[in-house]
């Protein structure tokens, strides 16, 4: 089920960082070749779950020109099938369980800073658009036919919830977790940084048997579909690579926007500045920032897997996981250019 991918091999590990900027870009170019050698998904479909304030400062480290304060973040959901050896697999893409995430200290922060504004503030900023289940239900997929579920990272996550806990019914009882081992075991031992951007309790008390935990990027089934690592956002963080027929798209939130791909091609506040001024090709979604270098890094290798988008070749074939969408709350946020939704293939009914 699981093809190690080596294309990136020691690419980091030059003393001097533009050195690997330079490996990995290189790297990522023959990994885009390779793949695109091999079969496409069979389906493939996006879904809005759900939109959410998040700090400027954040969204665009050092960048954002404006004082709005927020920007709309949309979460989504990618249902994802591939063949393999052992048949079709059915693959989860951030399935965001939002309406169980609340404790997240920063959330919870927000909600009591908010205090019993909380209700009037909630309705202001956050737009439910749907939920994991119904998204699911929507397309005929029944959660005992989900084989694995995956996120690019772990923030905000309660994943233990969906995966069945402390004797809990899981929600996906035959789901497996694939997450990379780094992401998996800070998620066990933050220090308090980190811990304001994760579920307390999130991801404990799962059967170790739910758990794939990967020591490399690897390629899904007939490769399809890949999950490469790409730390920076956090430290075991990766991105989902998956071969359609718009060809490779590639999700992480290293980055909140297309703009953040290509500030050079931006027309928000502030980021084509920045770009000019420092040199910069991307902008980092800086909420974490213990690894902001390998976080450049890694937006350089995503754009470069991903290539030019056929929508608007100024920018990349990226899909965000958490992609900043135009809200009128928020002035001058509206990116420059957006993914979008998709849907390829058909459907593939479980027998
Ligand atoms: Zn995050």
């Amino acid at each position: 089920m699981f093809t190690r991918i080596s294309h990136f091999d020691g690419t980091r590990d030059a003393l001097r960082p533009m050195q690997r900027v330079d490996n990995v870009r290189e790297a990522a170019k023959d990994f885009r070749r390779d793949m695109l050698a091999k079969p496409q998904v069979l389906f493939y479909k996006t879904f809005e779950l759900v939109r959410v304030p998040y700090p400027s400062k954040f969204a665009y480290l050092n960048a954002f020109g404006l004082p709005t304060p927020f920007v709309h973040l949309c979460n989504r959901l990618f249902v994802i099938q591939f063949s393999s050896s052992e048949g079709v697999k059915t693959l989860l893409v951030s399935p965001s369980d939002w309406e169980h995430q609340r404790a997240t200290p920063f959330f919870a922060h927000l909600d009591a800073k908010a205090g019993p504004l909380v209700g009037v503030m909630e309705a202001l900023v956050l737009k439910k658009t749907s939920t994991v289940l119904k998204c699911l239900a929507s397309i005929g997929l029944r959660p005992e036919d989900v084989d694995y579920i995956t996120y690019d990272h772990l923030h905000t996550q309660n994943v233990s919830r969906l995966l069945g806990a402390n004797g809990q019914t899981p929600i996906f009882p035959n789901a497996k977790l694939l997450v990379m081992r780094e992401e998996w075991e800070s998620a066990q031992a933050l220090i308090p940084w980190q811990n304001q951007w994760y579920c307390p309790q999130g991801t404990q008390g799962i059967a170790p048997e739910r758990i794939e935990l990967l020591d490399d990027s690897v390629w899904l089934g007939d490769g399809a579909v890949a999950l490469v690592r790409t730390k920076g956002h956090t430290e075991g963080n990766h991105s989902i690579v998956a071969h359609t027929g718009q060809g490779l798209l590639v999700t992480s939130e290293n980055g909140v926007s297309l703009d953040a791909y290509e500030p050079k091609h931006s027309s928000i506040s502030g980021l084509a500045d920045f770009a000019k001024r420092t040199g910069a090709e991307v902008i980092i979604n800086g909420n974490t920032q213990e690894y902001v270098v390998d976080q450049y890094i890694s937006m350089v290798q995503e754009k470069s897997i991903a290539g030019p988008s056929p929508v608007d070749g100024r920018f990349p074939n990226v899909v965000p996981s958490s992609e900043a969408q135009p809200y009128w709350l928020f002035p001058g946020t509206a990116p420059t250019a957006r993914s979008g939704s998709f849907e390829f293939g058909r459907f593939v009914v479980s027998a």
